[in-house]
């Protein structure tokens, strides 16, 4: 796959807020918040979408959700609770082709999240 942001990210070739790195996941701030908190937990390995993630891939992408909680409880909004989602591809919203998990915090979140953009009933 094509090289995105969040390798040169990885790779320390452009800045970025980084909260926590081990092995195999970096999280770093949203440059956009959509929320009070709102920080991106990566792979340092490139997967373009949810679509490509691949069997051996299920430990990284658990290392993902694991680095969220700890990251939550270190930042004190584990208990309120926050939204942890994943886009993939256009009708997801995803815009980079590196899957990242989205942590918003900070306030009672929206759902269903297509309320405003939501044309035809649901079957
Ligand atoms: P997606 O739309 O793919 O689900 O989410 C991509 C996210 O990456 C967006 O929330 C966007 O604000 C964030 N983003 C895009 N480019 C950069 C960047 O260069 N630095 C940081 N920190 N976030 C970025």
């Amino acid at each position: 796959m094509s090289e995105t942001i969040f390798t040169k990210i990885i790779n320390r070739e452009i800045p970025a807020e980084i909260i926590f790195e081990n092995d195999q996941v970096l999280a770093f701030k949203d440059i956009n918040p959509q929320a009070p908190v709102h920080f991106l937990v990566i792979p340092k390995k490139a997967i373009a979408t949810i679509n490509d993630i691949q069997a051996e891939d299920a430990e990284i992408v658990g290392q993902l959700y694991i680095a969220a909680a700890q990251i939550a409880k270190e930042q004190g909004f584990a208990e309120n609770g926050y939204r942890a989602v994943m886009n993939c591809n256009m009708d997801g919203g995803q815009t980079v082709y590196h899957i990242h998990l989205h942590v918003l915090a900070g306030k009672p979140m929206g759902w269903p999240p297509y309320q405003d953009t939501l044309k035809q009933p649901l079957p």
